[in-house]
């Protein structure tokens, strides 16, 4: 099993604001969380002689209007820049290739060469030796390598828990529900990320098992938040393909959520498109299922992924989760701007609720409440916590309500 990472500092260099952030996401998700960005390679060269940030890792495009990514990897060079280097491009993979050579051919420490747009895959093979961040001190996202037996054992000794974060109408920010986000409370380590064994869960096939148990806690959690919020709530959760590949997976739902008191009303099932894409008439049977039943099934990372909009023309969704990348920095940037109105404006026409996620900001904040978007959900609301502070949250977040309602009016 790997060490928990050190703090990793990423700098990505991209003239289009839009791959910027992509890719920033795209790093993040993967456990590295002090992400820099610059449109400018003039600018990225200044902050790496400038040393105040210790840089281990620069992400460069090659196609950039002002200095192109070949000269900026030869100044690179120059400046004896001493961390891995990664090149990114639209170009085709053989102009890749020579770039990459190049720098290797200059003395730099080239971890590879990917073609946009990149799959979260090839950017995960791509920096796998490269250490993460741990993000907050307490709760590790980086590579580890857990083994089946000991994520089994976690199951049974209650290691495995949700974390709960809030969702609140972009109206009036009443508390509306929350999504439980797993974590992995390890005796050793501390915290630990989804990221980090899902997938473990998922190769070993006991992610069902991992599942029934978040639901169980989630739902019981849900009963008790209805009547200190709104009898309205709604618990989400999140769902693995293999889940959406069992077909008794909605009778699985419907006898937990019996034994915890619970209606399937109280529930969204969030899925991501990528995992429709796999065994695409069980998926679809399920989630039909599941919405027969009165569960709600809510479409997540909307329009990041290719054919979302079939997605939402065949799936009985009945919410769509915008992606943050689209949401965060939208004030400022008229395409996010854009695709975030045309989203909403699209599931008003479906009849599908939207809910804005990444709100990370006053800004993102008063920007989505100038769309038509019913639901927000991010850090400047709340980062996802333990069930027991929800309550103490709610406390504070109706304090500091009426000045946001305020500041940020519609
Ligand atoms: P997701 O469904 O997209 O969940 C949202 C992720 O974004 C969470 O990361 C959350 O902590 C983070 N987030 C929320 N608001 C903000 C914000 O304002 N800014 C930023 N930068 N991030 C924000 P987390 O908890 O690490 O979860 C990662 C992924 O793991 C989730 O992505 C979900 O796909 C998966 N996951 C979480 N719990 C489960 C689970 O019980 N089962 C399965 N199969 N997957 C899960
Ligand atoms: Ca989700």
């Amino acid at each position: 099993m790997n060490t928990p990472a050190r703090a990793t500092k990423v700098l990505i260099v991209d003239d289009e604001p839009f791959a910027l952030k992509l890719l920033s996401r795209q790093l993040n998700q993967l456990g590295f969380e002090e992400v820099f960005s610059c449109q400018r390679a003039q600018e990225a060269l200044a902050m790496l002689e400038d040393g105040g940030e210790s840089i281990d890792l620069v992400c460069s495009d090659l196609q950039m209007p002002e200095m192109d990514g070949v000269e900026f990897v030869r100044l690179l060079a120059r400046a004896r820049y001493e961390g891995n280097l990664m090149l990114v491009s639209g170009e085709n993979p053989q102009l890749l290739k020579s770039a990459e050579r190049l720098a290797s051919a200059q003395g730099l420490r080239v971890l590879g060469s990917l073609t946009k747009p990149l799959t979260q895959e090839q950017l995960r093979e791509c920096l796998s030796g490269v250490p993460q961040s741990a993000g907050k001190p307490a709760e590790h996202s980086g590579a580890f390598d857990f083994a089946p037996e000991d994520l089994k054992a976690a199951i049974s000794n209650g290691e495995i828990v949700n974390y709960y974060q809030p969702k609140v109408a972009t109206a009036t920010g009443a508390i509306v529900g929350a999504e439980a986000l797993v974590r992995w409370r390890h005796p050793r380590l501390g915290l630990i990320a989804p990221a980090c064994f899902i997938g473990v869960a998922e190769e070993h096939r006991f992610i069902d098992e991992l599942t029934h148990g978040l639901l169980k806690a989630a739902l019981a959690c849900a009963q008790e938040w209805k009547k200190l919020f709104s009898p309205h709530f709604k618990i989400a959760i999140n769902c693995s393909m293999d889940s959406l590949k069992t077909l008794q997976f909605p009778e699985a739902v419907a006898r937990i959520a019996e034994d915890a008191g619970a209606e399937l009303s109280d529930l969204v099932v969030e899925v991501t498109e990528t995992r429709l894409t796999g065994d695409r008439v069980a998926s679809l049977d399920v989630l039909t299922r599941l919405r027969l039943k009165g569960a709600s099934v809510s479409m997540d990372e909307f329009g990041t992924r290719q054919s979302s909009l079939s997605q939402l023309r065949d799936v009985p969704f009945d919410e769509l989760k915008i992606d943050r990348s689209f949401v965060q920095g939208a004030l400022r940037d008229a395409s996010q701007r854009a695709i975030v109105e045309a989203s909403v404006t699209l599931a008003n026409r479906l009849g599908i609720r939207t809910v804005a996620t990444g709100v990370e900001n006053v800004e993102d904040w008063t920007f989505v409440r100038t769309t038509r978007c019913e639901v927000a959900q991010g850090f400047f609301i709340a980062r996802p916590m333990p069930a027991d502070d929800l309550p103490r949250w709610a406390a504070d977040w109706r304090t500091r309500l009426p000045d946001l309602l305020a500041e940020a009016s519609i």
